[in-house]
């Protein structure tokens, strides 16, 4: 069988520990077979991004913004032990961040849905993606503990000098307090990138604030994101037949736990942080969710969820058998894949997307799973493998 040709490179990130080992088995076993794969290749392990002192993840990015489609592994992001561990020469930041500093993106994660890991919530049918702003409010915020009576007040100073205040709190004993702030623009971008994505993958967008009690805060989001859609996006929602519809938290909420899914659902930085926990969680797993940095630009980076899984890297060195979930990793391969497809209109690639995220889930559905499924699965005896032996039977499928 000929292979897959590729017009246009997709960006590749390598990353470490376990995930760089699946990264390998992934390529070998599920794609170079199939396609002539064409990448331009940044090595974002550890080692690599301390030897160029962090340039090569500044080069990965700015390589997304050439060509479009980028895939990451997961990454270790250094702290004080990882100093010591791989004698760094500075405390890098974390590449995520530093991707998304640059590509000013919006990250959409959702879970992977197969028959046998069923959600917690029993009308859950499809999955919820989770958009979440990633700029700003508590996240930046500035706080101050109040020791006792005073008066606290905003105060902006404007350039010509002006001044305007805004009282706080009169205080007469101790509290506390605190200041947090977003951008216009930085709202704006996280509203364009959740109108295109729905677009993209032509679901309907819900958005909720608190407006009703923050009225100039939230009601500031909810007149951007009401500005843009009216502006830019209404004809093409109609066209494409999908919804933008706007709501308080609290009701989302409610909805959002009576619904069957199959929606984005776009979220104030900490909402996002909150409720992107509790959708993983109750679908099943980190390993089964896909998450995607989609740029206002258009520019869309692909990768796993969750860490480069550590622990079973200390077992793998010791020669022992692991058993690591590799779905997230290989989605966000197909991920990829299916959008390079799509830009280069290239069909064959957007069918092999399609039939690599099939075979891998039709693997789950007959019950070979790796052991952190097994553990959740509804399935009875559910033949449990090791890393290699999943990415194998998945692979015998795709032939
Ligand atoms: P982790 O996601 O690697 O592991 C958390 C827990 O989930 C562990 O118990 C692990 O065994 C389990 N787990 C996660 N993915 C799994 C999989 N695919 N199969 C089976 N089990 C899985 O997170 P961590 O342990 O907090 O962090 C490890 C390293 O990963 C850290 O150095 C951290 O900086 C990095 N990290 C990277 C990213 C990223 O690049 N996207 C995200 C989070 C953490």
């Amino acid at each position: 069988m000929a292979k897959i040709k590729m017009t246009t490179p997709i960006v590749e990130m390598d990353g470490d520990e376990m995930t760089r080992i699946l990264w390998q088995m992934i390529k070998e076993n599920l794609l170079e077979p199939f396609v002539e794969l064409n990448t331009e290749y940044y090595d974002l392990g550890l080692e690599h991004r301390n030897a160029t002192d962090d340039q090569v993840t500044v080069d990965s990015a700015n390589a997304t913004k050439k060509y479009k489609v980028a895939v990451k592994c997961a990454t270790i992001t250094p702290n004080a032990a990882r100093m010591e561990e791989y004698d760094l020469k500075e405390m890098w930041k974390s590449p995520n961040g530093t991707i998304r500093a640059i590509l000013d993106g919006t990250v959409f994660r959702a879970p992977i849905v197969v028959k046998g890991i069923e959600p917690c919530v029993k009308n859950w049918k499809k999955p919820i993606t989770i958009a979440r702003h990633a700029y700003g409010d508590v996240y930046k915020g500035a706080e101050m503990k109040i020791p006792g009576g005073g008066k606290v007040e905003l105060v902006y100073t404007a350039d010509d000098g002006n001044e305007s205040r805004e009282l706080v709190h009169n205080f007469d004993e101790a509290g506390i307090v605190q200041g947090m702030h977003n951008i216009n623009g930085s709202i704006e971008s996280f509203a364009r990138s959740c109108f295109n994505y729905a677009l993209d993958i032509r679901q309907n967008l819900w958005f909720a604030t608190k407006d009703t009690i923050s009225k100039k805060y939230d009601h500031t989001f909810k007149d951007i994101f009401r500005e843009i859609f009216e502006e830019e996006y209404e004809d093409k929602f109609k066209e494409a037949g999908i919804t933008y519809f706007y709501t308080l938290i609290d009701d989302a909420v409610a909805r959002v736990m009576k619904s069957e899914g199959g929606y984005i659902w776009a979220c104030k930085n900490y909402d996002g942080d909150v409720m992107s926990d509790m959708i993983s969680s109750a679908f099943g797993s980190l390993a089964m969710m896909t998450s995607v940095l989609v740029s206002p630009e258009g520019y869309y980076e692909y990768e796993a969820a969750h860490g480069t899984v550590q622990r079973h890297y200390y077992k793998h060195l010791k020669g022992e058998g692991t058993s690591t979930n590799s779905v997230a990793t290989i989605f966000a391969w197909s991920g990829a894949l299916r959008k390079r497809g799509e830009l280069d209109g290239s069909k064959e690639l957007m069918e092999f997307a399609d039939r690599l995220e099939k075979a891998t889930i039709n693997t789950i559905e007959e019950g070979r799973m790796t052991k952190d499924l097994a553990l959740i699965t509804t399935m009875e005896s559910p033949t449990v493998l090791d890393s290699e032996g999943f990415i194998k039977a998945i692979a015998e499928k795709l032939a």
